[in-house]
């Protein structure tokens, strides 16, 4: 059967792929220009003669895959996106196969049942009422949560049930005009992106005031919030984040969630990144008060070795999910005699893939011990890098970290920093990023591979020293 023999050349090749990254064979990136390489992959040959299997697949895959970036690679330290681990990605073949859309149960029972069994791991993990089987009375509140394609949606999703709750007719008669939003500045674009898709408007996001390292002043909560209400608007939440993209720092989560219940403020979590640093005992204080919040999202392709994409939508309230879009839509909604539940009324999107089954068989394959005690080794390695950065005169750290995001630069002008991360990329051996802080540039790493050690570290930084000198 031509399939089973495509597979097995495919995973053949998945294997030396995963064997020359981690050994640091191959580099960790290697952009070839464009048409090179379309040209190379004969792309078009490929579709005249419809033949990419056999042979000829084998050929076709090991070239694509020398033309990837290596996440597995120890030297890759850019961005928050995971290391796979193999589980994950082995589910996304089986959901690829499949190809069950259960946003309606009969579309995908088993996808179905993954995604309610894992979103109610979730709810339990922040102390939340898991959803039962059998509905509950209206006057029992319980969680509730979907899964969604990646965690810009996800804060869109929350942010709609938010903006429901305040005003329950806005899917019918839409926006008062006087709508506003609550967010930190060094909050991801896509939350104040959030403001435009739901017509609130940029200039009706009122940035709450941050100290020196850019996290949020629970001080000074009040004083942002008195501007909003002396402009005569009213906020649908109130957003925090756990932790931060650009420095991977937390929000004092417990004193904004006091202060978000005694102004009765929908308080939102960004949790895309840093959130299940709550399972950890070492780390899990900087999620204290997070059970406070009404709703959480959490990326599962970012810090819980799933493949993309993963995202989680948690709300306190499951019935505040289930009012976020009142739309009519019979064929789909019907009051149906079937022996499971759809969950297309919360979600922006229609068709929806069994993203459940990524995230549970890496969960299950590791246990959740397993990934306690990576998030757990990840955040300590950050820590430890940061430590050893101090014995450098040239090197220096804005802030102390939190997570496994790491930034710091050489005591040189922006362009330096620039500069050192073009040399770093087209050397190849090892992937990193830069992001602004305080109107500086700095170089960023995000030590999200489990196979990076400290001495892929060290020679990291002597690399960077090197280079520094030079281009002096
Ligand atoms: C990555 C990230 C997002 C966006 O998630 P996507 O899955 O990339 O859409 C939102 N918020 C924070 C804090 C993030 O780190």
């Amino acid at each position: 059967m031509a399939f089973l023999e495509d597979a097995d050349h495919i995973i053949k090749a998945l294997e030396q792929y995963y064997q020359s990254s981690i050994s640091k064979e191959a580099p960790a990136i290697d952009q070839q220009p464009l048409a090179e390489l379309i040209e190379n992959l004969q792309l078009a040959s490929h579709v005249e003669h419809g033949d990419l299997t056999g042979d000829r697949l084998a050929e076709f895959i090991y070239d694509y895959l020398s033309a990837t970036t290596r996440l597995h690679h120890p030297g890759y330290l850019a961005h928050q996106v995971a290391v796979p681990h193999y589980s994950g990605a082995l589910a996304s073949l089986i959901d690829g196969f499949s190809n069950n859309t259960m946003a309606i149960y009969e579309m995908g029972p088993a996808a179905a049942g993954i995604e309610f069994f894992v979103i109610n791991w979730f709810l339990k993990k922040i102390g939340w009422t898991p959803t039962p089987l059998v509905p509950t009375p209206e006057n029992e509140p319980v969680g509730g949560g979907v899964l969604t394609h990646g965690g810009s949606l996800a804060n869109l999703t929350a942010l709609i049930a938010a903006r429901s709750k305040l005003i329950p007719n806005v899917w019918l008669e839409g926006n008062p005009g006087n709508l506003a939003l609550l967010v930190p500045e060094e909050s991801h674009y896509s939350v104040v992106r959030t403001a435009g898709i739901l017509g609130i408007g940029r200039n009706s996001v009122y940035n709450l005031e941050t100290d020196a390292r850019g996290v949020v002043i629970p001080d000074r909560l009040a004083a942002t919030y008195d501007r909003l209400k002396n402009d005569g608007k009213q906020a649908i939440a109130l957003v925090a984040n756990a932790c931060s993209t650009g420095l991977g720092l937390y929000d004092p989560l417990e004193e904004i969630a006091e202060f978000c219940q005694q102004h009765q403020l929908w308080f939102h979590i960004d949790g895309a990144h840093g959130f299940m640093a709550k399972i950890s005992d070492q780390y899990g204080h900087l999620l204290k008060g997070a059970e406070m919040a009404d709703s959480v999202i959490i990326d599962t392709h970012k810090l819980l070795r799933t493949p993309t994409l993963c995202a989680v939508v948690l709300v306190k309230n499951s019935r505040h999910l289930d009012s976020a879009f009142q739309q009519e839509a019979s064929y789909l909604f019907h009051e149906k005699d079937q022996p499971g539940i759809d969950v297309i009324h919360r979600t922006v999107e229609c068709t929806k893939a069994g993203l459940g089954l990524r995230f549970f068989m890496v969960l299950a394959a590791l246990g959740e011990n397993g990934l306690r005690k990576y998030i757990d080794q990840q955040f300590q390695k950050t820590m430890q890098v940061y430590e050893y950065i101090h014995q450098f005169t040239d090197l220096e750290c804005p802030v102390k970290p939190q997570s496994n995001i790491l930034c710091f630069r050489v005591k040189a002008s922006d362009d330096v920093q620039i500069q050192i991360r073009n040399k770093l990329l087209k050397q190849g051996d090892f992937y990193i990023s830069t992001t602004n802080f305080n109107h500086k540039r700095y170089l960023r790493i995000v030590i999200m591979n489990p196979q990076t050690t400290m001495d892929d570290i060290k020679q990291l930084l002597s690399t960077i020293e090197k280079m520094a000198t030079e281009s002096v």
